[in-house]
């Protein structure tokens, strides 16, 4: 059973835009809730969900923040997620913990990119949509903006409630049939909503059609199973800084979005492989306790906090449950809600809910806590997020701090989903790679701010690759007598490029009639593996190739280990170079939105930049979206050049796509730089 609590909670996420209003409608449902006496403002940085001295001076969300508090006999999580196309991944991130997200428009605002694609996510994880559309006491045209959202998601996208009077106030035109608003009668709204409704129940339609009285509870029960499979997409129209639509847009969270009994479960799974099982959380407060970590955050006060959603048993202060595949349980000590920066102390959390743990360092994002009784390595289903690229190579400022650099980033990384680190061999450069300028800017200034490591940073080499092209052969024999024991080795071997999905590196023995013997193989592969990170012909890591070893002589006092090393790498070289080596350079998926009228310039800039336009879309309201693609080092600082061609119009997102050979002009210039370290042997 259930504990009824459960079913008076709702999960929510609001999802879009930066300046779309988000942090601005979550104070005004905290102040209408009664849990703050008035509403903060941005500009003020007095608001309950930008609290970082950061986010303060930004004036914008960096981090997603969560609130609770009741309303008409429900308790709501609110998580307010950052707008900013830098954030993308972060907002994605909060999704596992919802039964609804709910994308908030601002009036004569674009739906860009950020909106489209977490609407997108939620489609695919199965998440019920709603739209607010926000600000409309500016005086925008408010039917504009509707029709962008219908043209942007769909004709199911069908209001609830409408504005009326200028603005001022709004109607109901779910359950009212009668009144004018400002986008038409009333009416005419009334009978879309409902035709859609009762498109998912058979009986209720049949009913309809006939002209019969549908009870309330009816409509509400087909309303959210609408909701929940996608059918319909409810719009609603507030304004956070008037306050109109407020309590509607708390009445209808309350009342038409799922709780977490009625929402669609998420998908856990148990065990790896063939013998992996899924799990279905039963939301039941008896059941054996299951919870998802979905969000790491530092906190200047009580130091590592752990943000997770409980999807089935319940949580107690003292607790030990299991962590992932640990053996030792961890003790929970304290358990807490969260107001923004403000953690409430808890004693326990129940199936539904949404809590906090602190200081538990081997908690990671994806961590889940369990019982042990659920099976081995109990997870959820994993959410696909978008690939940092933009890098900056970093350097700590003061010699000697290479180790808290680490330390600090380790911290940074495991809690930001999209933000990584990595050694590159070939380039000699440490590389920390974010969704954008503005995400690796934030970045270094928390690096020196809060973990009193300043960084010097500069734009990173472009970390090419090597790989081949056709088949060949290579061959090296290495015979050395000086002196005393001599050393011989002779290695014959083709290499085949790999292709997609084939993996990036294969060693094979194909000798016959043992020209090499079976001892020596392993060093023939070991020579060959330490030209894979160097690489044969531009000092980059060579991937994407099969190595069959063919051929070979032996000499039975002479031959050691090292000689065949020497003789499977030298034959690797030699085999690469006439293999048609290229050099592949990581190429971008770029989604822009922009003015219709700046498609030309955009398009006429990519290709400037090696870039290529691959489809463009009018998305209605005058706005565009153009998909491209383009090589990394190209659009490093697209930031900048998207601003200055659309004046501040334009938003665009990328991530990773895959790998394309650069231009002959590009791979001569790096292979005619390439100093290749003289063999030592
Ligand atoms: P977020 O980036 O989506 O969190 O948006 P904010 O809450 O920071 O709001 C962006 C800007 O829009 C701020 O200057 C707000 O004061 C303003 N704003 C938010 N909601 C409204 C509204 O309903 N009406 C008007 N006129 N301005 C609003």
């Amino acid at each position: 059973m259930a504990d009824p609590r459960t079913g008076t909670m709702r999960n929510v996420a609001l999802v879009g835009s930066t300046d779309s209003g988000k942090t601005t409608l979550v104070e005004a449902l905290l102040a209408k809730a009664g849990v703050i006496s008035r509403a903060g403002r941005v500009v003020d940085g007095s608001t309950v969900c930008d609290s970082s001295d950061i986010e303060k001076e930004v004036g914008r969300s960096l981090e997603a923040a969560l609130v609770h508090f009741d309303h008409g006999g429900a308790h709501l999580n609110v998580i307010d997620t950052p707008g900013g196309p830098d954030f993308v991944g972060r907002a994605m991130a909060m999704l596992p913990a919802v039964e609804t997200v709910i994308l908030t428009l601002g009036a004569g605002q674009e739906i860009d990119t950020v909106g489209r694609r977490l609407m997108k996510k939620a489609i695919e994880r199965d998440l019920p949509r709603m739209v607010v559309i926000n600000k409309i006491d500016t005086g925008a045209d408010l039917a504009a903006s509707y029709e962008a959202v219908r043209t942007a998601f769909g004709d199911n996208c069908l209001p609830v409630n409408l504005p009326a009077d200028g603005a001022t106030k709004v109607i109901d035109c779910l359950s009212g049939e009668s009144g004018e608003s400002d986008l038409g009668p009333i009416e005419d709204f009334h009978t879309r909503i409902l035709d859609q409704i009762v498109e998912v129940d058979e009986e209720l339609m049949e009913i309809y059609l006939e002209g019969g009285e549908l009870a309330p509870e009816k409509i509400q029960a087909a309303f959210k199973q609408a909701l929940r499979e996608g059918h319909l997409v409810p719009v609603l129209f507030v304004s956070a800084e008037a306050g109109t639509g407020i309590e509607a847009f708390l009445d209808a969270i309350v009342e038409l979005c799922p709780n977490p009994l009625e929402g669609n479960p998420r998908p856990f799974e148990a065990g790896e492989g063939d013998d992996m099982k899924s799990i279905s959380p039963s939301l039941d407060s008896n059941a054996p306790l299951l919870a998802h970590v979905f969000k790491i955050t530092a906190d200047p006060f009580v130091g590592k906090l752990s943000i997770f959603k409980v999807h089935q048993g319940v949580i107690k202060v003292g607790d030990s449950p299991h962590l992932d595949d640990d053996r030792k349980p961890v003790r929970l000590a304290h358990l807490f809600k969260l107001q923004g920066n403000k953690h409430v102390e808890v004693s326990e959390l129940i199936a539904g809910d949404i809590g906090a743990v602190s200081k538990i360092d081997e908690m990671k994002r994806n961590s889940v806590l369990h019982d042990g009784t659920l099976g081995d390595h109990v997870h959820l289903r994993a959410l696909e997020l978008p690939r940092p690229m933009v890098g900056l190579a970093v350097t700590p400022e003061k010699r000697g701090s290479e180790a808290k650099l680490a330390d600090a980033i380790a911290k940074l990384t495991s809690e930001d989903p999209t933000l990584n680190i990595e050694r590159v061999a070939a380039t000699k450069q440490t590389i920390l790679r974010g969704m954008g300028e503005m995400h690796l800017r934030v970045t270094l200034r928390r690096l020196s701010e809060q973990y009193g490591v300043p960084v010097a940073s500069e734009p990173p080499k472009v970390a090419y690759k090597e790989t081949i092209t056709i088949e060949a052969s290579g061959h090296h024999r290495h015979k050395k007598q000086s002196g005393g024991a001599g050393q011989f080795g002779e290695v014959f071997l083709r290499v085949t490029p790999l292709e997609d999905g084939e993996g990036e590196f294969e060693f094979e023995d194909a000798t016959v009639g043992g020209s090499i013997p079976k001892q020596f193989m392993p060093a023939i592969e070991k020579g060959v593996r330490q030209v894979l990170t160097g690489g044969a012909v531009a000092g980059y890591p060579l991937q994407r190739v099969r190595v069959s070893v063919y051929d070979g002589k032996y000499h039975p006092v002479d031959s050691k280990e090292i000689a065949f090393m020497t003789a499977g790498r030298r034959a690797f070289i030699d085999a690469v170079h006439k293999a048609k080596p290229v050099l592949l350079e990581p190429i971008v998926a770029i989604e822009i939105t922009c003015p219709e009228d700046s498609i030309g310039d955009v398009g006429s800039d990519l290709a400037g930049h090696r870039g290529r336009m691959l489809g463009t879309d009018i998305l209605g309201g005058g706005q565009a979206l153009i998909r491209g693609t383009a090589p990394l080092s190209e659009v490093a600082d697209y930031a900048g050049r998207l601003r200055s061609i659309t004046g501040g119009a334009g938003s665009y997102t990328m991530e990773y796509s895959h790998d394309e050979a650069t231009p002959v002009h590009v791979q001569q210039e790096v292979i005619a730089a390439f100093q290749p370290h003289t063999d030592e042997d």
